[in-house]
């Protein structure tokens, strides 16, 4: 899957991103709610390693369920 927000590598110019997952000790936690917690994504340069972009799929996930949307 190619991840459309991002064109080329802004460190070396490499058009090829490996998208990698990062989960359990790894995701990340809203500060207004600790007991959430998403899996990060990374969009990894295939060329030189730079990592693009990190995102998190599901955002609303990380608020508590009453101030989701
Ligand atoms: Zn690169």
């Amino acid at each position: 899957m190619q991840d459309k927000y991002v064109t080329n590598c802004p460190f070396c110019g490499g058009t090829e991103v490996i998208e990698s997952y990062q989960s359990s000790y790894g995701s990340v936690t809203a500060v207004s709610n600790k007991m959430g917690g998403v899996g990060l994504y990374h969009s990894i340069c295939r060329n030189c390693g730079s990592v693009v972009r990190s995102y998190v799929k599901e955002p609303e996930k990380l608020l508590k369920k009453k101030d989701r949307r």
